[in-house]
């Protein structure tokens, strides 16, 4: 299988080359050159345990990576999962229930797939004999997932730039407490966005790319979308056959990379009704999918700061499909967006897409109602799915952190505060973190004086 971009002006790519490349040459996205139809092995795929099922679907894409291989790939990125069904669902009541995603070593949904990318890079590294210096920007979770995807791994080092003051203390706790010495904190003056812009420009510097061998690590990176195709399956193949037909996942969104995940999966034959794109009060999504007019805003930082975004970096994949495959129309839109800070699209086709959109107050508001109605606590970036279900539909709401990430929010809102042994292990270790100006030229001087 090969990767193409979505700007159409780089050569197509093997599944490796493109995951190393992260970002295309073109300033593009990769996607499979194909989507091939799944309808018929979905009868193969039931009785498979969540790896094997993993195994199975990367097998399509991954097709330079020996069978053997990718298995031990797949197994060894699912073993630090504390659930034994990996990404359980849960039954919260009649059309309604939640897909916890929260079990891995970071507890978000990030691990599945950089728990992966981490074991890929990996085998990068040994097979054509060099190091990897991986970069990335984090709004909170990414960074974190990241770190424990390479924690520790040889001829690697991880610089995650994340805005400083603007991620959970856990959070950073979790980035910056790991006393590994290929992982650096790198703690950034401004907003989410301030720090995706700088890790853009600096790796849209070829050379300077080139001679650190950099890999992007953001939500952007082909292995992030795919692995977390298999969570969608796993649990679209667990529900009622009554059920199936009908179901509507509801996924809290920032940076459109876990939804689009699925909306792929649909594309392949997968009978999934529909997605909602849960945002918080960072809407550039809501108005999109209400108005079809692709806004940037300032961002306002919420209770769910992993959604603290203006400018959805994966929607450029949904663009892609939408407009027809048009490489030379994503172009347009991309750059009249850049130009103007808008794209307003003549007879939006938001194809099985709706959108929700809370507040703050909202947010605390149904980790109250949900606790009292289904003595279950939800983390506020989940919370922000449970608005305005749509009751015509079976809802599977993606649960993508877990609530102990974020205890005084949790506190404030039920007066229960949710730990983790994991996190509690962490409040005791020294948080090592770099201070830097979102400058490309400051943060470039910091990588080649720690590069592998
Ligand atoms: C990253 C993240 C999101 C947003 O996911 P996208 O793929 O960027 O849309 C939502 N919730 C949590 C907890 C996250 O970490």
């Amino acid at each position: 299988m090969k990767f193409i971009s979505t700007r159409g002006q780089t050569p197509p790519l093997g599944f490796s080359d493109a995951v190393a490349t992260g970002l295309a040459p073109d300033g593009g996205l990769f996607l499979p050159e194909q989507l091939p139809d799944l309808s018929r092995d979905l009868g193969r795929f039931e009785k498979l345990s969540y790896p094997e099922l993993c195994f199975e679907f990367l097998r399509i894409f991954a097709t330079d990576i020996p069978p053997d291989e990718l298995r031990a790939i797949v197994n060894a990125s699912y073993t630090h999962f504390s659930d034994p069904a990996i990404a359980p669902l849960k039954r919260l009541g009649k059309n309604l229930h939640v897909l916890e995603l929260f079990h891995g070593p970071t507890l978000a949904f990030k691990d599945f797939a950089l728990q992966l990318l981490g074991n890929l890079y990996e085998r990068q590294c040994r097979v054509r004999h060099e190091s990897i210096n991986v970069l990335g920007a984090t709004s909170g979770d990414t960074g974190a997932a990241a770190i424990h995807g390479l924690l520790e791994k040889p001829r690697t080092a991880i610089f995650i730039l994340y805005p400083d003051g603007r991620v959970s203390p856990l959070q950073e706790r979790q980035m910056a407490c790991t006393g590994a010495d290929n992982v650096f904190a790198l703690a950034v003056d401004g907003t989410f966005d301030d720090a995706q812009n700088a890790l853009k420009e600096i790796l849209g510097d070829q050379p300077f790319r080139l001679r650190h061998r950099l890999s992007a690590v953001n939500s952007i990176n082909l292995a992030r979308i795919l692995p977390q195709c298999v969570y969608y399956l796993h649990a679209w193949l667990r529900l009622p056959a009554a059920e199936r037909g009908n179901v509507e996942f509801v996924v809290p969104t920032g940076n459109f990379g876990n939804v689009l995940a699925g909306w792929i999966l649909q594309k392949m034959g997968v009978p999934i009704a529909g997605f909602k794109v849960a945002t918080n009060q960072n809407d550039i999504l809501y108005r999109l999918f209400t108005t079809g007019e692709y806004r940037m805003g300032p961002v306002h930082p919420s209770l769910a700061p992993s959604m603290d975004i203006q400018v959805a970096s994966n929607f450029e994949r949904f663009i892609y499909y939408t407009v027809g495959r048009d490489a030379a129309k994503v172009r347009e839109v991309m750059q009249t967006f850049k130009t103007t800070g808008a794209y307003r699209f003549e007879n939006f086709n938001r194809d099985t897409f709706s959108a929700s959109h809370c507040t703050d107050g909202e947010i605390s508001g149904i980790i109250g109602r949900v606790y009292r109605e289904h003595r279950y606590i939800v983390d506020p970036h989940t919370a922000c799915a449970f608005k305005d279900l749509n009751p015509a539909r079976v809802s599977v709401v993606l649960a993508t952190a877990s609530p102990a990430k974020f205890p005084d929010t949790i506190k404030a809102a039920i007066g229960v505060e949710p730990t983790h042994p994991s996190l509690e292990a962490l409040k005791s270790r020294a948080v090592v973190k770099h201070r830097l100006k979102a400058d490309p030229a400051a943060i470039k001087a910091f990588i080649t004086a720690h590069a592998v």
